[in-house]
């Protein structure tokens, strides 16, 4: 196929419990730019809380659903896209490292693992994050101010998937979707879209996409503190269309195309259990709100804004100066 259908990681979704607390680990913490505030659009008295860099490209967005004091918790294990991971600079090491001393986040020494020096650690709910040093990343900084732009999170490193085999999953992603495998380290083998010099992002960083195969690992269970799904970047609903035939005719099976406000998205299972997406690059989180806007209003699908009322009365507030005034240094 045509290597450009897909030109890296478009966003990863997870679930979380309490959306202050989402709010000042990701913005406040990490620094992250909160680029939309909305709901989930299948049970509206839940957010939707976006992150990424300062327009939310592809290849920086976080995205949660914060169920608040929910029973429903999940385990991490196969079947799941399982650490994030986050490019920062190298020379930001050791800011991260006193960062998370002082507000008390527990993180596991640094190691290296394909030439970069990663630090692994998790979110309140227990999600596995990284950060990944190295010199590679070319993306602009992002900050609020509470963080110097030269140690801020430039976007995603990668995604890791846990599965049982490599196989299934790597055909998938080498023969339908533009990945290519370029290298391994024990369990651990890595891959990056084909067309990744030609893309708009200009490098790697964002685009990782690593499968970590342990046939003797549990199976994950979905639900808060695990990621729901990862989503790839399509540049078009032209190119979207071309993806979904391809997975229609090798036997996937691909949902219709759904309006997501922000992007078009198609959703299907792959081999190892994993929730994956293929989103559209366009509209874009500017779609309702300016760049400098971004993040600041509660924004709903139209066919729920004749509910507004109702939906505000339902949603917890709540603030991001209070999540960044909280972490600020000094
Ligand atoms: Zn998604």
């Amino acid at each position: 196929m045509s290597n450009s259908l897909i030109t890296g990681l478009h966003h990863i979704t997870a679930m979380a419990s309490d959306p202050q607390r989402n709010l000042d680990f990701y913005a406040g913490l990490l620094g992250l730019r909160l680029v939309k505030k909305t709901i989930n659009f299948d049970a509206p008295d839940v957010y939707h809380l976006y992150y990424g860099d300062e327009t939310g490209k592809a290849g920086s967005i976080m995205t949660f659903f914060p169920f608040g004091a929910s029973p429903y918790r999940g385990r991490q294990g196969t079947g799941q896209a399982a650490t994030t991971s986050f490019s920062i600079p190298v020379n930001a090491l050791d800011f991260w490292q006193k960062r998370f001393d002082q507000f008390q986040v527990s993180y596991k020494a640094p190691q290296t693992r394909f030439n970069e020096v990663v630090i692994y650690f998790e979110d309140p709910d227990g999600l596995g994050l990284e950060l990944v040093a190295n010199d590679a990343d070319t993306r602009p900084p992002f900050t609020y101010g509470h963080i110097p732009a030269e140690v801020a999170i430039r976007g995603f490193w990668g995604s890791e998937l846990w599965e049982t085999s490599y196989e299934k999953t790597e055909a998938l992603l080498t023969q339908h979707l533009g990945y290519e495998f370029i290298g391994e380290a024990g369990v651990r083998r890595r891959y990056l879209p084909k067309s990744v010099d030609s893309a708009e992002k200009g490098n790697e960083a964002g685009n990782f996409v690593d499968i970590l195969w342990d046939s003797t690992q549990r199976y994950g269970v979905g639900g808060i503190g695990t990621v729901h799904h990862i989503a790839f970047d399509t540049p078009t609903d032209e190119t979207q269309k071309g993806v979904r035939e391809i997975l229609l005719s090798k036997g996937f099976m691909p949902t219709e195309v759904l309006d997501r406000q922000y992007f078009h998205s198609i959703y299907f299972r792959e081999p190892g259990g994993v929730l994956f997406e293929i989103a559209t690059n366009p509209p874009g989180f500017t779609f309702d709100e300016t760049i400098e806007n971004l993040g600041t209003g509660l924004k709903l699908p139209p066919w729920q804004e004749k509910n507004r009322d109702q939906i505000e009365k339902h949603l917890a507030p709540i603030s991001l100066e209070k999540s960044v005034e909280a972490y600020r240094v000094g």
